[in-house]
């Protein structure tokens, strides 16, 4: 019967008769708390996948993020990569997943971490953000081995830490190694839930800083002695609602940002503490002009704006307050910062998961971008590798909520998207 069948329904095929693999896998993968932070359970979760791809006859390498932050012998950044090379050399195709989660947190109606399947859908955490991915992209690679047993080039998947606090032990640890770029991987799918029908082509920009203005302590009767830097913060925070706010709301962009609301230039106040803290609940506060006072902003930007003018849009008011507001001083921090990324739309990953997503649901993909950033951009910044996406089962509004779930449906529609994009990338598309 599979012999009458024409080429893509073979491959097709080949994917939906593992649809009772990729569902196991996926709560197998569930069932590992590989809750970040700290970093649980790291090493066996990525120990049950190499294992699994080399029963399958990848070659498989552990690499421990050495030296990143939370590394330490008892939460080891513990990351596989597999291998499977075709008969003759070609392209490598790399499926990138983070196998990190965050926690559960509350409002669970069950068991987070059992891996449950209800209703054609898996539930846990990590589901869908991206355990039923990484799954899907296994299974995808797999059915294309048996199908085109032939193959040039190679396949990688790999497995990683980290991402969910910035991938540092994970992706970019290893770009850094040199195994995110040419000549060793040419195209790179990493499976985050964006929708089945969907291309994520990259990602806006990110700076956070921390910005500090400085007084002088008194004692809270006589505050005329002192100098409050609560108030010097006001100031800078009500110069950021008159102009700051109004200005980046008036920046847009032509990256299809998803939500739309996300489609222009945004800062976020992550935090605010200045004076004496918290602690002294429920007793009294002491008396006291508090001489700091210390703001975190998060700034997310555009492929159409340099970081140097984001920071200088920023410094110019707090400048601006330092000539005209009285004693006013402050100083800045960079905590973070990371470039936007877009991959062109006619790059051969994105064009390969297209034909993938016309095949299978005879429409054009949707492409997007999305607000936050994800593993993509140490690909780009360490790799310089661009020919990267994120395409992933899953929906993405799921992510870090309680009862998680991935739809057993999307993770395989969305390996049969990969698969035909492997087939794409390394046979040219060849029946
Ligand atoms: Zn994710």
């Amino acid at each position: 019967m599979q012999d009458r069948l024409s080429f893509p329904e073979k491959l097709l095929e080949a994917v939906e008769a593992r649809r009772d693999e990729v569902t196991e896998l996926t709560r197998e993968l569930i069932r590992f708390p590989t809750v970040n932070p700290p970093g649980e359970a790291y090493t066996p979760c990525a120990e049950f996948i190499g294992d699994y791809l080399k029963r399958h006859g990848f070659g498989v390498e552990y690499i421990r993020g050495e030296g990143a932050p939370g590394d330490t012998d008892l939460y080891p950044r513990t990351n596989v990569i597999a291998r499977f090379d075709g008969r003759v050399p070609g392209p490598t195709v790399h499926f990138n997943s983070h196998i990190d989660v965050v926690e559960a947190g509350e409002g669970w109606t069950l068991d987070p971490f059992a891996g449950v399947v209800k209703n054609g859908r898996v539930y846990g955490r990590g589901a869908c953000d991206m355990k039923g991915g990484l799954a899907s992209s296994i299974v995808a690679a797999l059915a294309f081995m048996q199908v085109c047993p032939d193959f040039p080039g190679a396949i990688e998947i790999s497995g990683t830490v980290d991402e969910e606090s910035g991938g540092f032990g994970g992706v970019a640890h290893l770009a850094k190694l040199g195994y995110f770029s040419k000549p060793k991987v040419d195209h790179v799918i990493i499976p985050e839930p964006l929708n089945k029908e969907r291309i994520c082509l990259g990602h806006r920009g990110v700076w956070w800083a921390e910005i500090e203005t400085r007084g002088e302590m008194a004692h809270g009767s006589m505050p005329f002695l002192g100098d409050c830097a609560v108030r010097h913060m006001g100031a800078v925070l009500q110069a950021f609602e008159d102009e700051l706010f109004p200005a980046l709301d008036a920046k847009r962009t032509v990256m299809p940002v998803v939500p739309e609301g996300a489609r222009r230039s945004t800062m976020n106040i992550n935090s605010i503490h200045g004076g004496q803290t918290d602690d002294f609940r429920p007793g009294l506060p002491s008396p006291n002009v508090p001489d700091r006072c210390r703001v975190t902003i998060d700034r997310r930007f555009l492929l159409e704006e340099k970081i140097e003018d984001v920071k200088g849009e920023i410094v110019s008011i707090l400048d601006r307050l330092k000539r005209d507001r009285n004693r006013f001083d402050y100083e800045i921090r960079d905590l973070m910062e990371v470039q936007p990324t877009m991959t062109e739309r006619d790059a051969p990953v994105v064009k390969a998961v297209a034909q993938g997503i016309m095949a299978l649901f005879d429409r054009e993909p949707d492409y997007v971008i999305s607000p936050g950033t994800y593993d993509q951009k140490h690909v780009a910044r360490l790799g310089h590798l661009y020919d990267c996406i994120a395409y992933g089962p899953g929906i993405l509004d799921l992510a870090h909520r309680p009862d998680e779930w991935v739809g057993i449906d999307d993770m395989v529609d969305a390996a049969k998207v990969m698969a035909i994009g492997l087939n794409v990338l390394l046979r040219g598309g060849a029946r």
